[in-house]
This record gives structure tokens, C-alpha cells and sequence, in this order.
């Protein structure tokens, strides 16, 4: 350790000494477990609170990051050594009419709290992570994108306007005519410019409380890529999950997941199906064993040969059961697109936790360079443990990561062993991506450096988003960890 090195070890701890209360200090982490530090934890019910922890902030010297509920993979919603507002408690359905669609919540409403609130009314949210536990003021932030992203776009399409607290105390309404350079880089632009404080969103209309939903098992990424192709247009949802270990020609096989919408008239009890009671996700697994001690039972294949064996039972059970002509089946929305949460998996992964790399890539280019990111993990003796393949559409968000293209999602299980080779591997991958056109996505990373954002979202788009978060935050009060990772001093520049 050098001498400066040591001073400012000092310093941190003088300033945690000497600022919020210490009971306020909480050891936070990322939902991957890979990433953690301390922070002082404020949890405000009301935008007056809210308010009080910025005039806390500037009076200790400190800096505010916000968290929704912290499922974000890496360190997107940490703010080591500083403050940290977790707004799980502002949880409140402001307004909700039922013949439009139409919600105002609260920012730390979650996805659950969401469908489980429109769906007796025939509604849907339109837009539905891998997880129901994210919150929409969270979902916001990231811009976040579902099995349907190529067909209606991320979250913030569905956005009809937020009211965002900044750190002067003032409340700016942001909507596509009012404040609208503010509207398109707050969305997406991971909680730098203000607090959202209410978001109105428009629900989709749905049918039935079921999806029609066919399996089908695809020998490769090619395969699997023209599979997509030939269903953009007769499908609702479409998701791909990939054995990472296949090597050879059968790189990149899998299974894929398609789903429509029933149309009207077709489910003959509506009423019945959209019961909340019937979506909900089964606690146990074929009726017998919970799903808490699944991790238990995970845990000896996380490694690369238990895995290995894991994904090649997975993969020949699909093309057994279903074959490549798919049979359907009805299953209720909720099973269908939160099937992570009926899988404790992430406990499975013990102390290291998972580093997730997802990456965006233009159609013409991406068969190629997922197959080559895919070889990359192998060779480095790295293969990821759950990869999902997802298409996507440009959008008109300053930070997007949006594109016409696959997003391919890679989960590393991390241990001390492997951490240097995970993190040598994302290096040599981010070439493939830039190469590519590529682009990252922030609510997963742990991994990308400032030369590389730069490279991606190019230096006049960093500029214009830095302009605007000096309108919004001219004393640079709002960073979190990612911020000052990613984008350096950028936000120290902006403080006095
Ligand atoms: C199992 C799993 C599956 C997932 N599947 C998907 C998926 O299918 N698609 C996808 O796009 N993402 C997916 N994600 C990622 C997840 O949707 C995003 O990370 C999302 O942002 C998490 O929401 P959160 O409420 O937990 O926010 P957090 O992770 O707590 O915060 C996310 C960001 O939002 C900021 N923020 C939070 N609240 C506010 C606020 N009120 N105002 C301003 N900024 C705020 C934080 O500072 C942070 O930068 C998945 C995550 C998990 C764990």
C-alpha cells in the first residue's frame, strides 16, 4: 500500500466517523453477490423524508445513491462509504383507472405488487423482467427490457410521465412534451439525474390470465437465431436459453420459448384465469419438494463438470420432450415470465456470487460474435452457467442500450480461483462487443471501464448526459459506485 494510498484509507474512515449515525451503516451487496460495500442506509416513506436526506448529504459532505430493491447484478445501486436512500417503503398505488390502463405508483412499487394490482382488471404491465421483485422506480432507471423487447421496446416506451425529486428539494414533471430531453436521460440513465417519486405507465390489455406457450429445441446459435427470425412477426414473447458448454457444431443449442396472447374469446373463463390466486408460482417442485432446499441440492454441480452434465441433461430433456416441432401448452403469465424467482438458484453459487455480462449486438454482426464470446468463456476455462439469448429494437433513450439486434446474458460463477480469469475474459470480450457495435447493459455489469463506455455511447452522447445531470445535480450530490467506476471523475468534476 502506498502512502496515498493510506491517507485516503484515513480519510474514509474519518469521514464515516464523523458524518450519520453509525447505526446507519449496513454492509450492502448486489444481487450477484459479487460486489458489496458499506453504506449509511436512509429508508424515507415520504418525498418530504426524502427531501431531508439531500439536505443530510450536503451537510456531512456525503453522496446520495438510491436503491429500489437492489437487483441490479453488480454495483449499479451501491454508494460505498456515503449515503445510500433505499426506497422500498415510498410503495404506494397513487391512481389507477381501469378503463384506460393507466397507473401512477409510487417509485419502490414492485413488479409484483404491479400485475398482482391490474391483472382482475384485464391488464398486464407491458413490460415484465425475468424477476417480479424489481421495483419500477429501479426499472426505470435501468430502462428494462423483457422477452418482448423487439416487439414493444423497454419500459420506458410505456412511460407516460414521472415526476423526479432533484437535490435542490424541487420537483421537475418530465413527460414526452414537458421536460423531454430530461425524460428520455432520466429513464435509462441509472438513478443520476434525481429520484423518480411517481411514474405513470399505460398496462397492457390482455385477454386471459394464460399464454400460449411452445418449447422447442434448437441445435445451435444459427438454428436458434432463425428461429427468432421466422417468429418476430407471429409472436409476443421469445426467449433462448443456451447450454454454454456445447462445443463444436453444436455451439450455442438450446431451447427456446415462444408465447402469444389469447385473443379475445378464446379463453372461455377470463374471469376464472386472471384470478391472481391462479398465478401464483407454485412454492414447491412436482408438488413435493420446496423450492428453499433446491440450493441445497444445486449446490455439488456448481462447478464446471456438475454443470456441464446439468446443462446436457437440460438440453436433451427439450429436445425429448418437445422435439423441434413443439408442442403448446397454456401457462399463466406470472409462471411463464418469472420463472428465476421459482428458482432459488442464486443461493446455489455460494460466497463468490455471479458476475452477469450482458451484451447487445446489431443483427448482421451477432451470430459470429456470440459465438465467439461463447468460445471465449470455454477457453479461458470459464464457461458461463445460464445463458439467455433475447431480440431487441432501437429506442429513443440517451443512454440506451437498445439496438436492432440479440442481447446475449452470460451468469460466471465467481470464486477466488477464478475471479482474475472472469475479469481477463470480460476484457478480451468487450473487443469482440465493440467490434461488433455492440453495446453493454448497466443493470448487470461489474466490469466495464471508462474507455470502453466512452466507446459505445461515444463521447458526445456522455457529454450531453453530463450536461444534464449538471442541470439537475449542480453540486454533483447524486453517485453511486457504478457511476464514479464507470464514468470516473465525471461526477467529482461537477462538485465543489
Ligand atoms: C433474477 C433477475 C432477473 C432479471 N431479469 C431482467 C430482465 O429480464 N430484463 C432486464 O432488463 N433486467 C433484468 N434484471 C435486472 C433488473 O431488472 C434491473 O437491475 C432493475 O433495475 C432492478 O430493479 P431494482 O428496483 O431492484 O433496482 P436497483 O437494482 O435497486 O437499482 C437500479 C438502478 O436504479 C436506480 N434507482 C432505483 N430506484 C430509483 C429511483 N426511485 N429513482 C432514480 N433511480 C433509482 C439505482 O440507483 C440503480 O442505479 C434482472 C435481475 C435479476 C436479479
Amino acid at each position: 500500500m502506498t502512502i496515498e494510498e493510506a491517507r485516503n484509507g484515513q480519510r474514509q474512515l474519518d469521514r464515516l466517523a464523523e458524518h450519520p449515525p453509525a447505526q446507519r451503516l449496513e454492509r450492502v451487496s448486489g444481487w450477484g453477490g459479487a460486489s458489496d460495500s458499506v453504506s449509511y442506509v436512509y429508508r424515507p416513506s415520504t418525498i418530504d423524508e426524502l427531501r431531508r436526506v439531500f439536505v443530510a448529504a450536503r451537510q456531512s459532505g456525503l453522496t446520495v445513491g438510491f436503491q429500489g430493491r437492489g437487483n441490479s447484478y453488480g454495483d449499479a445501486a451501491l454508494n460505498g462509504e456515503n449515503i445510500l436512500v433505499d426506497l422500498r417503503r415510498m410503495r404506494r398505488i397513487l391512481d389507477w383507472d381501469p378503463q384506460q390502463g393507466i397507473i401512477r405508483v409510487e417509485p419502490g412499487v414492485t413488479l409484483k405488487q404491479l400485475w398482482q394490482y391490474v391483472i382482475e382488471d384485464g391488464w398486464w404491465p407491458p413490460v415484465a423482467t425475468g424477476t417480479m421483485n424489481i421495483t419500477i422506480g429501479g426499472g426505470a432507471a435501468m430502462n428494462v427490457h423483457g422477452k418482448n423487447a423487439w416487439k414493444v421496446g423497454p419500459i420506458g416506451e410505456h412511460i407516460l410521465a414521472f415526476d423526479l425529486l432533484l437535490p435542490s428539494g424541487e420537483i421537475i414533471t418530465c413527460s414526452r412534451d414537458e421536460n423531454s430531453d430530461i425524460f428520455f436521460a432520466a429513464i435509462g440513465g441509472f438513478g443520476m439525474l434525481g429520484c423518480f417519486v411517481s411514474i405513470t405507465l399505460k398496462m397492457k390489455r390482455v385477454y386471459s390470465g394464460l399464454l400460449k406457450v411452445e418449447a422447442v429445441a434448437s441445435r445451435s446459435l444459427r438454428e436458434m437465431m432463425a428461429y427468432f427470425d421466422c417468429h418476430l412477426q407471429d409472436s409476443d414473447y421469445l426467449v433462448g436459453w443456451i447450454d454454454a458448454f456445447a462445443s463444436g457444431d453444436d455451439l450455442g443449442r438450446g431451447q427456446l420459448h415462444r408465447a402469444t396472447y389469447l385473443a379475445p374469446g378464446e379463453d372461455p373463463d377470463p374471469l376464472e384465469t386472471l384470478k391472481v390466486t391462479n398465478q401464483t408460482i407454485p412454492s414447491t417442485i412436482m408438488g413435493v419438494v420446496p423450492k428453499f432446499w433446491l440450493p441445497f441440492f444445486m449446490r455439488p454441480f456448481y462447478n464446471n463438470l456438475g454443470w456441464r452434465a446439468v446443462c446436457w441433461a437440460k438440453y436433451l430433456g427439450s429436445r425429448f420432450s418437445d422435439g423441434l416441432n413443439g408442442q403448446s401448452y397454456l401457462q399463466p403469465h406470472a409462471h411463464f415470465h418469472f420463472l428465476l424467482d421459482a428458482i432459488p438458484f442464486r443461493n446455489a453459487y455460494g460466497p463468490g456470487g455471479i458476475i452477469q455480462y450482458q451484451v447487445f449486438i446489431p443483427v448482421a454482426a451477432a451470430l459470429p460474435a456470440m459465438e465467439t464470446l461463447l468460445s471465449l468463456g470455454q477457453v479461458h476455462g470459464a464457461p458461463n452457467y445460464l445463458s439467455v439469448l433475447k431480440r431487441h429494437r432501437p429506442d429513443m433513450f440517451l443512454m440506451t442500450h437498445g439496438l436492432d439486434g440479440y442481447s446475449l446474458a452470460m451468469d460466471f460463477h465467481i470464486t477466488d480461483d477464478n475471479r482474475p480469469r472472469v475479469r481477463q475474459l470480460a476484457r478480451e470480450m468487450d473487443e469482440v462487443v465493440l467490434n461488433a457495435g455492440g453495446r453493454f447493459y448497466l443493470a448487470k455489469d461489474s466490469t466495464l471501464r471508462p474507455e470502453v463506455a466512452r466507446a459505445y455511447l461515444g463521447e458526445e452522447t456522455i457529454d450531453r448526459f453530463c450536461r444534464l445531470k449538471r442541470r439537475c445535480d449542480p453540486h454533483g450530490l447524486i453517485e453511486t459506485n457504478l457511476w464514479r467506476r464507470v464514468f470516473g471523475g465525471r461526477g467529482r468534476e461537477i462538485r465543489h
